[in-house]
């Protein structure tokens, strides 16, 4: 399956390509150029098939330059570092409610999912295409991503990686988790500014023909591992094959049954590898789009315009606080009948006004397959309290979004099919706000993020997950901060004795 450019203008590339370059040459996305479809009998096998074989099924067919038996191999490395045997456990709320757990990888987000697997694809399309330069990988985070490549990268022969998070944007335990990261090849460094500033910066960098060129001389190449990096989407696809596989096996929808299916949304990553899913003949019905109070996406499927002329608010669910969503831009494509001419038109006016208008029959298009609503700080706590009150389930301040605005759906059109409910963190990641939720601000007034961790264990029965407890007692490893103008000297000062 080849790749080509959102944009029109760069060469058409095989899978392997387009994993190493991340972006395409000519600043657009890289998206298949036909997707490969399953029929319902190769659905209904998977229904006895294990994670790890289902991931293989489908990414032997959007990745098909990769040699099969080394992806086999790639995908039983990756996930073996999952803490659950089932990699992404799906669990029943109640009969129409399921919870599609993503938590389970080594820094406890969604994010682990296609990060341990994507160096591993990184290596392999590094042999492929015989890039002998040292892959250097640039990292914007909203606070999970850094941490999840850093941790998919580590030590990883022929690649660096260097992860720009927003100083004041990510949690304590995010940016413990990044600050301690250890590796010979990893670098982390905060900007004084929001995640928006960070993705900006890191996408000038890509830009720069001057930084490029100096990195070419020091035999180095760039890479992406935002979810920009189809290599980053392509792994996402395969859970929603995996969840529709489990409900099949357990009896609770019948095959060809339509499923819906609720996402946390930030990047449009996680919720645009559910779209290529029902492209690729999946049976997935409507795909709500969950935001928190930066809800311009929740106000573009409603009417058509995406307007980032609004304040950046910080919320309880940071990684979900963007304005400006990377990935929206390979389903712009779709809605604009794949003409690239158009996609540039409105990324042109994103540019230039900070808003574009799609028009009435493309947002009727978009509202067809989306619905899109949103959740403020006080709905998010609220729900947090209301899933533990109701059905003894603790869940993060992300996962909360999605399931509020799954309600309110509910009640506004009165749905009753059965939904898949994405949960995209280990509620211990965000444990002091998840705590404050549940038990109340005087549990957790003077207690800080790992206390207020324990507390929660102690409280709902559970258990604080040994990569969070340990973090207050690792040593310190990354401490540069930087202006957002200053990230490419950054960038340059880390390579300094790394050459
Ligand atoms: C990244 C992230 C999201 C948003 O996912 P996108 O693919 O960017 O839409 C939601 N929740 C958590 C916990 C995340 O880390």
């Amino acid at each position: 399956m080849a790749l080509i450019s959102t944009r029109g203008n760069a060469q058409t590339v095989p899978a392997s390509q387009a994993v190493l370059r991340g972006l395409a040459s000519d600043g657009g996305l890289y998206v298949p150029q036909t997707l490969p479809r399953f029929s319902e009998a190769q659905i209904a096998q998977m229904a006895h098939q294990s994670y790890q074989e289902i991931a293989l099924t489908v990414l032997s067919a959007l990745l098909n330059d990769l040699d099969g038996k080394a992806l086999a191999a790639a995908i039983g490395g990756a996930y073996a570092r999952f803490s659950a045997p089932q990699v992404a456990p799906l669990l029943a709320l109640d009969k129409r409610t399921h919870v599609l757990e993503l938590f389970h990888g080594p820094t406890l987000a969604f994010k682990d999912i296609a990060l341990q697997l994507l160096p591993r694809l990184t290596r392999l399309a590094m042999d492929k295409q015989g890039e002998a330069r040292e892959l250097l990988v640039l990292v914007a985070t909203s606070g999970d991503t850094g941490k999840a490549a850093l941790e998919g990268f580590m030590d990883v022969p022929g690649t660096r990686c260097a992860v720009f998070y927003p100083q004041e944007g990510v949690s304590a335990a995010q940016r413990l988790q990044m600050t301690t990261q250890a590796g010979s090849n990893t670098h982390v460094i905060a900007v004084k500014g929001n995640f928006d500033d960070a993705q900006t910066g890191v996408k000038a960098i890509f830009a720069d023909p001057a930084f490029n060129a100096l990195m070419e001389a020091q035999g180095r190449v760039l890479s992406s591992a935002n979810s920009i990096n189809f290599g980053r989407l392509a792994p996402q696809v395969v859970y929603y094959f995996a969840a529709y596989a489990r409900l099949l096996a357990s009896g609770a929808i019948t095959l060809g049954q339509k499923v819906n299916v609720a996402v946390p949304t930030g990047n449009f990553g996680n919720i645009l590898a559910a779209y290529y899913a029902g492209e690729m003949g999946l049976p997935l019905g409507k795909l709500l789009c969950a935001s928190n109070a930066n809800r311009v996406l929740a106000d573009f499927i409603q009417t058509g315009v995406y307007d980032t002329r609004r304040d950046f608010l910080k919320t309880l669910s940071p990684s979900m606080d963007i304005l400006i969503s990377s990935n929206l831009e390979r389903l712009l494509f779709e809605l604009a009948d794949r003409d690239a001419a158009t996609v540039r038109g409105w990324m042109g006016e994103l540019a230039a006004k900070g808003r574009y208008d799609m028009g009435s029959n493309r947002q009727e298009k978009l509202a067809h397959a989306f619905a899109g609503g949103w959740a403020d700080d006080h709905q998010t706590q609220a729900q947090i309290k209301d899933t533990w009150a109701q059905h003894h389930y603790l869940c993060d301040t992300h996962t909360a979004v999605a399931l509020h605005v799954l309600n309110e759906h509910r009640q506004d059109t009165g749905d009753s099919d059965p939904w898949v409910v994405v949960s995209t963190a280990s509620p211990y990641k965000f444990g002091w706000d998840v705590a404050k939720a549940l038990l109340g601000q005087s549990a957790v007034q003077g207690l800080d993020d790992f206390q207020a961790c324990a507390l929660l264990a102690k409280e709902t029965g559970g258990q604080v997950p040994p990569r969070i407890a340990e973090l207050p007692g690792l040593p310190l490893r990354h401490r540069a901060v930087v202006e957002p103008k200053a990230m490419p000297d950054a960038v340059l000062e880390a390579l300094k004795g790394n050459k």
